[in-house]
């Protein structure tokens, strides 16, 4: 038995993809502490994990932003909070997510053995990768944030004695192991990735979130399901949007607006919507025909497991990678956030539902990312790797 520590910032999108992989670390005798803000403490515990809690900047006011220009200021706030602790635990290994810093640099400020767990595609793939692209667009879009965080980066790394990196070096390191959570033929070059890359895909588990939700709903025609996530989903404009284009059909509508939006100010609700803050999405996923999603990594994994093609309209971070993805594969259609319409909303859901291609080729992605192991593989490259150290 060995002791492994988790770090993680506190997002959905970043955590839940690696609690099915804590209980099978725990099941396999791994005992795991878990660092993250109160808020996750329940599904931390119910994971068997030992919770350890620290304040986080991203739960202010302000929001999360942008988060990697976030992410150095943010580890200046966490790390005296919790870099004692985690000494005191020696611990065997560190699991962290590569918006991490603080995590990362415990690592390297303690010594110890380092695995990076990442819930979107992988970001290295050299300077010609469509990645690379995408970083030096979004380092150029928000230029003012990224030199103030690389200043603050810096700054940081200096007081800690570490080595000096950039921005982009931050967010695009790689451990000597690093589990991603895409199956290999949805990451862009996968070819290109070694050894050090494991494509583990999504890691699906029941979450026990459904409670008493009204699954009869979907019941009676083709199901739609419609949701931004968990971060940027304050658009009410869009949730109008939507029962414009689909109020009155037969589409049997699953809309989870977050929880920024009151369902209240939305106006009226059609008949065939089922509106709430926040569902049970694999559940829902597994009813559904049809998604119309923000196209986070999770989600997307999360419905290509249960075979449903995407309508994708990208919000934010590297979602417009997603989307382009999503396009180049066929197994969905990319909308732009700026230019979408009712009709276009309408058009899109129709084709993805209608047209055979886009069935069979979710089909094909349906199978990859079922054979890429999931939390399963990852524990055991994870196991293998701490044999060979
Ligand atoms: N999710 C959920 N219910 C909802 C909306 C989202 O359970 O009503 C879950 C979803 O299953 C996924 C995560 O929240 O695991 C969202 O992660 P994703 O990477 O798709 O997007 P983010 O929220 O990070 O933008």
């Amino acid at each position: 038995m060995a002791r492994g520590v988790f770090f993680n910032v506190p997002l959905h999108g970043h955590v839940n993809a690696t609690l099915p992989v804590v209980r099978e670390l725990v099941n396999r005798g791994e005992e795991i502490s878990y660092y993250l803000t109160d808020a996750f403490r329940p599904q931390v515990e119910r994971a068997g994990a030992r919770f350890h809690r620290y304040d986080s900047t991203l739960e202010k006011p302000g929001g999360i932003g942008m988060l990697p220009a976030r992410m150095p200021a943010e580890s200046r706030h966490v790390l005296p909070q919790v870099l004692e602790a985690v000494r005191a635990e020696r611990p065997d290994y560190v699991l962290y997510d590569p918006m991490c810093l603080w995590g990362r640099m415990i690592a390297q400020l303690l010594g110890i053995p380092a695995i990076i767990f990442r819930p979107t595609m992988a970001m290295s793939g050299g300077p010609s990768s469509p990645y690379a692209a995408f970083l030096r667009s979004r380092m150029t879009q928000f230029a003012g944030a990224f030199e103030q965080a690389g200043k603050d980066l810096a700054a940081l790394m200096q007081e800690y004695g570490l080595p000096p990196i950039d921005m982009r070096q931050m967010m695009s390191h790689a451990e000597a192991l690093n589990l991603v959570c895409v199956p290999r033929a949805f990451q862009p070059g996968g070819d290109t990735f070694d050894e050090r890359f494991v494509f583990v895909g999504p890691s699906i588990q029941p979450r026990g979130d459904a409670g008493d939700f009204p699954f009869a709903h979907l019941e009676g025609g083709p199901a739609l399901y419609i949701s931004l996530g968990t971060v940027f989903n304050n658009w009410p404009e869009f949730y109008r949007m939507c029962f414009a284009a689909f109020g009155g059909t037969p589409w049997r509508v699953v809309l989870a607006t977050g929880h920024a939006v009151n369902a209240e100010q939305l106006g009226p609700i059609p008949d065939n919507f089922l509106v709430r803050p926040s569902v049970p999405q694999l559940e829902v996923l597994e009813r559904t025909s049809v998604f119309v999603t923000h196209g986070g990594a999770n989600s997307l994994m999360e419905s290509f497991h249960y075979g449903v093609p995407v309508v994708v309209i990208p919000q934010m971070a590297e979602q417009p990678l997603n989307a382009m993805r999503v396009s180049e594969l066929g197994v969905g259609l990319a909308l732009e956030k700026e230019a979408v319409t009712v009709e276009q909303l309408r058009q899109s859901v129709d084709r993805v539902a209608s047209e055979p291609a886009f069935r069979e080729k979710v089909r094909t992605m349906q199978q990859e990312v079922r054979a890429s192991g999931g939390y399963r593989r990852a524990v055991d490259a994870l196991l293998e790797f701490r044999a060979r150290r």
